[in-house]
């Protein structure tokens, strides 16, 4: 069993903007991403999607507000 490999080695990911490896660990700043510019440019598109993307219309339910005591 190797159950606690993960904090030994460094676990590689693959960068979502460039599709690189990218290591996933505390002295990769860009995690998930392999750099600071597959960072920006990922958030750059997720700014400019998120319109689209924060479709979630709030939820009734979800307002735990007190109305009454
Ligand atoms: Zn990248």
């Amino acid at each position: 069993m190797k159950a606690n490999d993960s904090a030994v080695k460094p676990r590689i990911v693959r960068c979502p903007t460039c599709g690189g490896d990218s290591v996933f660990a505390p002295s990769n700043l860009w995690r998930p991403f392999c750099s600071e510019r597959c960072r920006q440019i990922d958030l750059g598109a997720w700014a400019s999607e998120s319109y689209a993307v924060e479709a979630k219309p709030p939820s009734p339910d979800d307002a735990d507000e007190p109305l009454s005591h």
